[in-house]
Parts: C-alpha cells; sequence; structure tokens
C-alpha cells in the first residue's frame, strides 16, 4: 500500500470527457466535465474529431486535479472508462486519416442487415456483438463497400480509447471490453475473431493487442504531464468500456445483481461468469477479464422519450418551472402521480428513436395504444414513463432466460432523480430497487480498476463496501400484478406492429428527401 491518498477516474463518454478525482474510499473530491462538439456530414452519419476529444480528456483532468487543490503527486494512478463501438482509421504515422465513427452512426445499416441475413447469427455466437450499424464491424464492411479512401490507406483501425493510449504512450493496445464490442473479437478465446476480419476484409495487426483491464501504461513527457498537471510517471491504467465499469462501480458483480442506467438512452446489464449467447441475437455478451463477461441490452429509448414528452405535452410546465426555479420534469411527474399505476389501461411504445435490444428494428416507431375519451395529458406522461420501463423488462426477460432472476437492481442515470419513475421501475420488475448517491460510477469503477491493477484493494468486489448508497426502492405487490397484467398485452404489440412500423418508416424516409 501507497500512502497516495486520491485516484482518478477518466471516463470518455459519446458527449463530453469527466475526470474525477476521488478519495481511495470513493469519495468524491472533484470532478470536471468537458464537452466536444458531434458532427453530421450526413443526416445519418454521427463523427467526432479524435483530437478535439484529446483535448476535452486532457483538460478535464487538468480541472479536475487543480479545482482539488490537492497535491498532484497524492493521486496513485488513472483508470480510464470509454463509450464503445467507435472507429477511427489511422495511417502508418500514427495520425487519424478518418474522424472518429461514434456507436450512434447509422451509415451501415444496409450492411447491417445483409450480414444479419447471412453470417449473422455465426459472427454473433462468437463475438457476442449483436450485428448492428452500431459495430466497428459493420461500419468496416461500409468503408470497404463504398471505397472509403481512408479504409484503404489504413495501417491501424481503432477505438476513442486505443487513440488516446497511442498518443499518450505510443502503443496500440486494447482492453477486452473495448475490443469486444467491436464485433470483431472472440468473446470465448479472447483473439480477433478470423472470420469476422475477414468479413471486413482486414488483417490482425490491423488491430491493437488486447489486453487485460489491470494494465499499465506509464511514461508521460514531461510537455504532456504539465498539460494534465500530473507527475510524468502516474500509472495509467488501461480499464474498460463505460458499461462493465458502470456495474463495477455501482456495485452490480455478483451473479442476481442487475444495472439499469437511463439517461438520454438506457441500457440493462449484469455480469457473468460464463460468455452468454444465443441463436436469438436480442443481447450483447462481451468480455471484460478472462473470467468475466458482461451481458445486457442497450435501449435507444430511455430518457429521451420523457424529454418528447416534455417538449410535446408540457409547454405548460415548461414555462412554470422557469417562472419557479423549478424542474419541467419534476412538475410533469407530479402530474402523472395523479394517475393510477397502469395509466387506466393506456400503453405506450417507446421507440421513438428506432430500437436495439430486444428487437435490433430501426424501424420500430412510438405508439399509444388504448386511448379513450377519458385519457388526459397526465395518463399520457405516466403511459410514457412506465412505456420506457416496459421496454428494459422486455430485455431484462432475455437476460433472465440466460441469467435467470434478477435479485437486486441497482440504478442510475438521470432517471434517478424521479422518485416515482424509480417506483414503477420497481413496480414493473417486482425487485427491490437501490440507487447509489454518486452518478459517477463509470468513473468510479475505471478508478477502482486502477487501484486494483496497483494492488491497493483486493478484489473487484470488494468495491461493494465503497459505495454509499441512497433510497432503496420497494416494490408494491398489487402494483406488480396489475402492470404483470398490462405487460401481456404491451409484449405482444411491437410483433403486431412490426409490418405497419416498416411501412410508416419508409413513408417517412420518403417524406424526408
Ligand atoms: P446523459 O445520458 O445524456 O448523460 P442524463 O443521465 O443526465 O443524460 O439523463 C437525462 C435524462 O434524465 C433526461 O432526458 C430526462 O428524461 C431525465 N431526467 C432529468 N431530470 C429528471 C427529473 N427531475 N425527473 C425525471 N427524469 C429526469
Amino acid at each position: 500500500m501507497t500512502a497516495k491518498n486520491y485516484v482518478l477516474g477518466l471516463d470518455i463518454g459519446t458527449t463530453s470527457a469527466k475526470a474525477v478525482l476521488f478519495q481511495k474510499n470513493g469519495l468524491v473530491i472533484a470532478e470536471n466535465e468537458n464537452a466536444y462538439p458531434v458532427y453530421h456530414p450526413n443526416p445519418s452519419w454521427v463523427e467526432q474529431d479524435p483530437y478535439e476529444i484529446e483535448q476535452a480528456a486532457i483538460a478535464a483532468i487538468s480541472d479536475a486535479v487543480q479545482k482539488s487543490g490537492i497535491d498532484k503527486n497524492e493521486i496513485l494512478c488513472v483508470g480510464i472508462s470509454s463509450a464503445m463501438h467507435s472507429l477511427i482509421c489511422m495511417n502508418h504515422e500514427h495520425e487519424p486519416i478518418s474522424p472518429s465513427i461514434t456507436w450512434a452512426d447509422g451509415r451501415s445499416v444496409e450492411q447491417a442487415a445483409r450480414v444479419k441475413e447471412t453470417v449473422g447469427e455465426s459472427l454473433y455466437l462468437k463475438t457476442g456483438t449483436p450485428i448492428h450499424p452500431m459495430s466497428p464491424l459493420c461500419k468496416l464492411i461500409w468503408m470497404k463497400e463504398t471505397n472509403y479512401s481512408a479504409y484503404h490507406q489504413s495501417a491501424k483501425f481503432i477505438s476513442i480509447k486505443e487513440f488516446l493510449i497511442q498518443r499518450w504512450f505510443h502503443k496500440y493496445m486494447v482492453d477486452y471490453a473495448v475490443a469486444s464490442a467491436s464485433g470483431l473479437f472472440n468473446i470465448h478465446t479472447f483473439e480477433w475473431e478470423e472470420e469476422a476480419l475477414s468479413a471486413a476484409g482486414i488483417t490482425r495487426d490491423q488491430l491493437s493487442e488486447p489486453v487485460p483491464s489491470t494494465t499499465i501504461c506509464q511514461g508521460l513527457t514531461s510537455e504532456l504531464a504539465n498539460q494534465f498537471h500530473l507527475p510524468h510517471d502516474i500509472p495509467f491504467v488501461i480499464g474498460s468500456s463505460d458499461g462493465p465499469l458502470a456495474n463495477l462501480g455501482i456495485g452490480a458483480i455478483d451473479p442476481g445483481d442487475v444495472a439499469i442506467t437511463i439517461g438520454t438512452s438506457g441500457a440493462i446489464r449484469q455480469m457473468a461468469s460464463k460468455p452468454q449467447t444465443d441463436e436469438l441475437q436480442e443481447i450483447f455478451c462481451y468480455g471484460v477479464t478472462k473470467d468475466l463477461w458482461i451481458m445486457g441490452g442497450p435501449t435507444n429509448n430511455g430518457g429521451i422519450v420523457f424529454q418528447w414528452l416534455k417538449d410535446v405535452l408540457g409547454e405548460t410546465e415548461v414555462q412554470r418551472a422557469l417562472e419557479t426555479n423549478n424542474s419541467a420534469y419534476d412538475l410533469l411527474t407530479n402530474l402523472a402521480k395523479s394517475v393510477k399505476p397502469g395509466a387506466d389501461g393506456l400503453l405506450f411504445l417507446p421507440f421513438l428513436n428506432g430500437e436495439r435490444a430486444p428487437y435490433w428494428d430501426a424501424n420500430a416507431r412510438g405508439s399509444f395504444i388504448g386511448l379513450t375519451l377519458a385519457h388526459k395529458k397526465q395518463h399520457m406522461i405516466r403511459a410514457g414513463l412506465e412505456g420506457v420501463i416496459f421496454s428494459l423488462y422486455s430485455i431484462g426477460e432475455t437476460l433472465e432466460r440466460l441469467a435467470g432472476l434478477p435479485a437486486t437492481i441497482f440504478a442510475s442515470g438521470g432517471f434517478a432523480r424521479s422518485p416515482l419513475w424509480l417506483q414503477i421501475l420497481s413496480d414493473i420488475f417486482g425487485q427491490e430497487v437501490r440507487v447509489p448517491a454518486s452518478h459517477q460510477s463509470s468513473a468510479w469503477g475505471a478508478a477502482w480498476f486502477g487501484m486494483y491493477a496497483l494492488g491497493e484493494v483486493p478484489s473487484l468486489s470488494a468495491i461493494k463496501e465503497s459505495i454509499p448508497m441512497n433510497n432503496t426502492y420497494i416494490p408494491n405487490n398489487t402494483n406488480h400484478m396489475n402492470y404483470q397484467e398490462l405487460y401481456q398485452t404491451y409484449r405482444e404489440l411491437y410483433f403486431a406492429l412490426k409490418p405497419h412500423f416498416k411501412a410508416l418508416a419508409a413513408i417517412q424516409r420518403n417524406e424526408q428527401k
């Protein structure tokens, strides 16, 4: 054990870099967040500038350290978390020759659909990555088929975290979880998967070396160390991707522990002691360590649904919130509270943004089902909040099929500001829901991995003792039974409406032309 008392977590998110300085017991000392722009050169393309992300990350760390006022020599290490599925082409001079193409990029829709119908099942069972435009595999096939010039000149294909490691330590290394999410990595052998490489038309030496999350990089130049406001020999621990680190940072690591995050999008995730996939291809399964995997499903329709309800139905509340210095979400939640659980038989399918898990259908669309003259705005708000949770519950059913019943649910993300939404979660799942005090779970997970790598803590699961918790929500059995009845209808609706969603999506695309 060293005498150093602090540890940094760096979280490279979809829209910002966050640096959080923790005391070794998990207490947040200082944090800093720096946003970076997202570019849309075509309507479905979502790109970022790797150098802008690098600058934001350095500034986030430097500002957090300076803001804390502590001596930089007191910081043990930096653990890194990053969003998954980004892809950057690098030339032989180690310079990016493409932007960072993010998970949200939809350019490879056609390629993904074709791969899914041909070799999709075989690739999914080996890589655990659902065949979807989000994955670097599908993006690479798009590059190959459209003669994307950087694809042909590329010495390496890497993610944003690999870019940062290369810039700071001059090595091409990738942790298992980030590698897993590329769609190119075999989650059974922990090696790049030949069948996927051949589909993408690339070779193994064009990818980084897969390494454990505890891998340490050291030796910043003094110029870089000054920019970071860190000592030049501070260890950077490579860490993992934001999903497993959020589970770790929230304490959801044992069998039966399920993490549910609802920010703008959402996800339900669970750790597993062996790789779990099946031919239904509904969930992801990524390697984390050689004896730990993470499985789960992402939804495109989390808090963004509430945001849409606020924008479309909440004009009065937005105005009142401005006048009274309140949150419009809180005012709308209060309104929803006046309606009974189940919104008097009104259901909402939340697929406003297409859907990933469990249907993986970009054509899925939102709908209110069951409207009568008796339904009012408050019913629609409540049905919207319930619809988001029903959607996560349907992914949870798939997880349950593979991993067994959940025992405890750990909740995080913007939705956790609403006690009503948390109670709905507890009632629909019929499970206890626990909410940690800090929102920075991925950064805490990354910092913990750092301490684990340096022998400061005995195990990953020991983190459970260092997560201050807020409230616990207990399910109401009557509400749970009512929701179970409604869910029987909810689960049929997507399949009943699927052909109609497809037809409407085609009309909508034509209208946009
Ligand atoms: P991001 O995923 O972009 O980091 P957050 O985790 O901050 O976003 O979550 C944003 C979402 O949280 C919003 O879209 C909204 O649905 C929800 N939210 C924010 N404040 C509240 C609130 N007071 N009550 C309920 N939901 C809220």
